[in-house]
């Protein structure tokens, strides 16, 4: 392999919307594997059955395909605008209880689809160039580590949060691999650069870190929205705010994430109907308008039912705190309207709202 080729490959990776790659083996090291046993035993992975059934595979990356020789990881940022003060304007829409939060990667068209088509396209490109190999492209679909081989090739390292951070693009970006059966020189490993901070694991609504670099993910409001198929446990419903689908705020908080880039492929340019939603106006949609509205999203895959479920925690926090008592009482008058009409796990979340179950009652309302 001479290093020009390696320079077509990054010409390619950046013609087809992605800002940085790294070469690695497909090899995880023993000390991760033993902390990603741990983490499992101590149930910080909750419902996630997935991470377990595949074990081996995401142990032994190599087996993932034939005669596995290298790795390719790509870094394809997500960021609609990354003008210097959007940071402040995500949290000041975490402020607003009458809107809907929703991460800021979900905004826009399903990553999935979007990057597989990509990343393969990218894949196909490379072989044209270099000559016949096979490949397997892996977009969240495979079993693979993706935080651990970006951060051995040197894609950044894997911050207090337990995201890939790196020094020029922050956290804001998907990732994906290219599993290639010929081998590639290795690009290096950069240092840990969080240092002294801890502002990620200060601010975590639900105090999810364990300690640095471990995450508790049944108290991440990432999968208490997202991955939790059941009710959101009591103790974390007022907590959760007005946070509907994900949590940005260990990212937010990251001073990495001043130099977060602006995403290249236009996909990600977010729907308007999710950038700052107004939380009553989604409790409206009726289960047609939720799967219209959600087509090609990556919101789609909790279901409506979920869906409901969130929004009707972030309305009863809306009633604890918004200060408005006329928006409180249509809050009310729409919880209590749909009530009939909800699956019984929804119904338990729209009664906890109405009473407004979080302990600490605004006693001005
Ligand atoms: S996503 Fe939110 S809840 Fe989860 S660890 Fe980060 S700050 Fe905490
Ligand atoms: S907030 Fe600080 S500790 Fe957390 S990931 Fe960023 S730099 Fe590291």
């Amino acid at each position: 392999m001479e290093p020009n080729q390696v320079t077509v490959l990054n010409e390619l990776a950046f013609e087809m919307g992605f800002l940085l790659l790294g070469i690695t083996k497909a090899h995880i090291d023993d000390a991760t594997i033993s902390k990603f046993k741990k983490c499992r035993d101590a149930g910080y992975f909750g419902d996630m059955g997935y991470l377990e059934k595949n074990l081996p595979l995401r142990m032994a990356p190599a087996d993932l395909h034939s005669n596995c020789g290298s790795v390719i990881s790509l870094i394809c940022p997500y960021l609609s605008d990354n003008s210097t003060d959007w940071m402040s304007r995500e949290w000041s829409k975490l402020q607003d209880s009458s809107q809907a939060y929703i991460s800021v990667y979900a905004r826009g068209m399903d990553y999935h689809k979007v990057l597989r088509k990509k990343t393969k396209e990218l894949a196909k490109a490379f072989a044209s160039t270099v000559g016949a190999f096979t490949y397997r492209v892996a977009v969240d679909s495979a079993p693979i580590l993706e935080v651990e081989l970006a951060e051995k090739c040197g894609l950044g390292w894997r911050g207090k949060n337990t995201l890939l951070l790196n020094k020029s693009a922050g956290s804001m970006f998907f990732l994906a691999e290219i599993l290639l059966d010929i081998h590639l020189p290795s690009t290096p490993k950069v240092m840990n650069h969080c240092g002294t901070c801890q502002a990620c694991m200060t601010i975590c609504p639900t105090q999810a870190f364990v300690s640095p670099y471990i995450l508790d993910a049944r108290r991440c409001i990432s999968y208490l929205t997202i991955e939790l198929a059941s009710d959101i446990p009591m103790e974390f419903r007022h907590l959760i705010g007005n946070r509907i689908f994900g949590c940005d705020d260990c990212q937010l908080i990251c001073p990495w994430n001043k130099f977060a880039k602006k995403y290249i492929l236009t996909d990600f340019s977010p729907s308007k109907a999710f950038e700052s939603p107004d939380l009553l106006a989604l409790w409206e949609w009726d289960e047609a308008t939720f799967t219209a509205r959600t087509q090609c999203s990556p919101i789609r895959r909790i279901g409506y039912q979920r869906w409901l479920r969130n929004i009707a925690v972030a309305l009863g926090n809306a009633l604890r705190t918004h200060k408005n008592k006329v928006y409180k009482n249509h809050v009310k008058l729409a919880l209590t309207q749909k009530l009939p009409q909800v699956s019984e796990m929804v119904a338990r979340h729209v009664v906890w709202a109405l009473s407004s179950g979080a302990p600490d009652i605004d006693p001005l309302a």
